[in-house]
């Protein structure tokens, strides 16, 4: 006799059911959006300490949808059949790692091991978010996957850094002696609607101060630079991945590299805005460039991104145009 399900019998009979761990975060949330299009049913697990249930108060009434509020720190359990397990919940801001380290490694470390538990037990196959992070700041340029990076473990980004390598390696463990059917992907900095305005990074940074008429933060001389894939380019990848039979990391992200000064003018152009823009330090072990290789997605996946960064980026601003009680949030902070 197999346990009580989740979902209706009716409902999830030849379904895939599939666990997404932060599953109410920024990329968890987009996630669920295309695995439930693609007919899944999906059970969302989230402990909501960076993502938050707005991303997916669409889906309140969905037949083919849970959320369980939990933390995958903790042993996770699911009662049913698991085809696919996700294990996106991280923290994945610097400003979040500098305030919730701890946290940052136990989810990187003890959730992923947690997470490749259940996969293991329900027979599910497996797909780790991990983060172009794991190369640090970059000796090879753009990076490709056999690089192995240039990471400092005890700086303040290590506690992300150091805990998505053990993943990656717990992972790799999983699949070769448990014989679990693991993929990797790594991300590169992707954006889109459900960032948080205040989370830090640099796109809802610079559109927040945009839109708030406040001084743009250039970090450095600005001269650093990044690569930003728009959101459901980065699903995309991400969803074929996970119907490959690839088990090494892949990179999926956008190879249109710009400096951070560049990227606050485009912020400053496409807003309107009259902000200025203001240097600040440099963050500790901040890289100085980031570009994905991802002739590997091209080859095994057949992807590449599609969407062009002045339509991503519009479509951005446009999102957090109306998130008004966040804007008031901002503009008091
Ligand atoms: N950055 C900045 N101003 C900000 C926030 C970030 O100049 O208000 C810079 C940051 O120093 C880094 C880049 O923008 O060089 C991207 O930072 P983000 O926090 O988005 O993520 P990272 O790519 O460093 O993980």
């Amino acid at each position: 006799m197999s346990q009580a399900s989740l979902f209706h019998p009716e409902v999830s009979r030849d379904r895939p059911i599939t666990v997404v761990t932060g599953g109410s975060g920024f990329l968890g949330s987009h996630l669920t959006d295309r695995l439930l299009a693609e007919g899944h049913c999906v059970v969302a697990i989230d402990n909501l300490i960076t993502g938050n249930t707005r991303n997916i108060g669409h889906l309140a009434g969905n037949e083919r949808f849970r959320f369980i509020k939990h933390d995958v720190t903790q042993y996770i359990f699911v009662p049913g059949r698991v085809d696919f397990v996700f294990h996106f919940a991280s923290p994945a801001s610097p400003i979040d790692y500098l305030e919730l380290p701890i946290p940052t490694l136990k989810v990187g470390a003890l959730g992923t091991h947690n997470s490749l538990g259940l996969a293991k037990a329900k027979g599910a196959k497996y797909l780790l978010a991990s983060t172009s992070e794991c190369y640090g700041d970059p000796l090879v340029h753009p990076q490709k996957e056999d690089y192995w990076g240039n990471v400092n473990p005890i700086g303040p980004r290590g506690v992300y850094d150091e805990a998505k390598r053990f993943a990656e390696a717990m992972t790799m463990a999983y699949h070769r002696y448990h014989k679990v059917d693991t993929k990797i992907v790594r991300i590169f900095n992707t954006y889109g609607p459900r960032m948080r305005l205040r989370d830090g990074r640099v796109v809802p940074a610079f559109i927040g101060q945009a839109l708030t008429g406040k001084p743009l933060t250039i970090f450095g001389d600005g001269k650093q630079t990044r690569s930003f894939c728009y959101v459901s380019d980065l699903i995309d990848g991400i969803f074929r991945l996970s119907q490959s039979d690839f088990h090494e990391p892949v990179n999926i992200g956008n190879p249109r590299e710009m400096t951070i000064e560049e990227f606050g003018r485009h912020i400053i152009r496409i807003t309107g805005t009259r902000s200025a823009m203001e240097f600040h330090p440099l963050p500790v072990d901040d890289p100085k460039v980031r570009q994905p290789d991802i002739g590997r997605a091209r080859q095994v996946l057949g992807w590449e991104p599609k969407v062009d960064f002045e339509v991503g980026i519009r479509e951005t601003i446009e999102y957090f145009r109306t998130q008004t009680d966040q804007l008031d949030a901002f503009a008091k902070g």
